[in-house]
């Protein structure tokens, strides 16, 4: 919600206009301010605060409310709507209380929950029942009682880290008017040396008795190579750093999801032997003229790479390497090393 603009027009709600307490209407009182206060934020003009409340602590002149307000409490509302500027003022109040940081935390679990419990406490003083309200204000001040030495010194912390932030800025600041000093200096410079430049032609020119045409074009690209650099220096200071923002975390680059890999990156392609598209062998051939063999969905290249991938899985294997590998850690030695023992010869089926 903006704010709302200190002015003294009249408000579209004709409420708004009239001081509940004096009746005074700034329709005919265009100089009419109103005030509230953090207590009961009951709204009245600037001359019933000082009416009222310049002797000394009084009740509120609001019927039905009993609370006792003194004239320091009152202040112009930020906020339009006074619901808003109770929160935001609650919100002060109980932030100045739990004022942890997430460093106080272990994980960001118990940060998050942190979070959450001074959320409920805030909904309940902000929109709770009365009773609802009057616990939660209870349990806030004996939080604060509690842990008073932790809170000071989290503020302190704070004080201190805004402290390291302003000094931060004004080393920023100040490297960045040096910088812009220096670029302002260096195109003097070069402002200075293209005029000496073009004299220097001048005057050669006034002088030589050589060719006028050859050094004249010279000079020119001399100065047009001068003014381009000119040009160059300016546009990157232009585009040079203006302002350093430090601290950022680095972002890293969303990886590309491949897609979805059943196995899991395990590479089943033969690395001993080349699977053939036809192998020549008389038993084959008998079963290949098989009619039963040549129905649909039968495939002997499947044949084929399956009888092939068998006959080689078990080469390789050796179960001494093995047992040297894994005698780091007991369990599965002990495991190979009854294997070994009964002869069972263990494969890794990966179907
Ligand atoms: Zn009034
Ligand atoms: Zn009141």
């Amino acid at each position: 919600m903006p704010p709302r603009a200190q002015t003294n027009t009249l408000t579209s709600n004709p409420l708004d206009d009239i001081c509940p307490v004096c009746k005074s209407n700034r329709y005919l009182n265009p100089s009419l301010t109103f005030l509230i206060n953090s207590e009961c934020y009951h709204t009245m003009c600037t001359s019933c605060v000082d009416r009222l409340f310049t002797s000394g602590p009084a009740p509120c002149p609001v019927a039905g409310c009993h609370k006792t307000l003194r004239k320091r409490g009152f202040h112009t509302a930020f906020f339009a709507d006074l619901n808003i500027e109770r929160e935001v003022d609650v919100r002060k109040r109980v932030a100045a209380v739990f004022n942890r940081r997430q460093e106080d935390f272990e994980t960001l679990h118990d940060w998050n929950n942190y979070l959450e419990s001074v959320e409920d406490l805030v909904f309940k003083i902000v929109e709770g029942t009365p009773a609802m309200k009057k616990d939660a204000e209870e349990a806030l001040k004996k939080y604060a009682e509690m842990n008073r030495m932790e809170i000071e010194a989290n503020l302190e912390a704070e004080k201190e880290e805004e402290e390291m932030g302003r000094r931060a800025q004004a080393i920023a600041d100040e490297r960045a008017r040096k910088r812009r000093e220096m670029g302002k200096k260096k195109e003097e410079e070069d402002r200075r040396d293209l005029e000496r430049t073009k004299r220097n032609v001048i005057e050669t020119l006034a002088r030589s008795e050589g060719n006028a045409d050859e050094i004249t074009r010279k000079a020119e690209r001399l100065i047009l190579e001068k003014t381009e650099k000119m040009k160059r220096d300016q546009v990157e200071d232009l585009e040079g750093p203006k302002m350093a923002i430090r601290g950022l975390k680095k972002r890293k680059a969303v990886e590309v999801e491949k897609p979805y890999d059943p196995f899991g990156d395990l590479d089943l392609t033969p690395t001993r032997y080349v699977l053939q598209t036809r192998y020549k062998n008389d038993w084959l051939k008998q079963a290949e003229n098989d009619p039963r063999h040549m129905v649909g969905g039968y495939s002997f290249q499947e044949y084929y790479a399956r009888t092939m991938f068998e006959a080689f899985s078990g080469l390789g294997v050796f179960i001494e390497d093995e047992l040297q590998n894994t005698t780091a850690s007991g369990a599965p030695l002990a495991a190979v090393a009854a294997t070994a023992r009964s002869g069972d010869k263990m494969m890794e089926d990966v179907f």
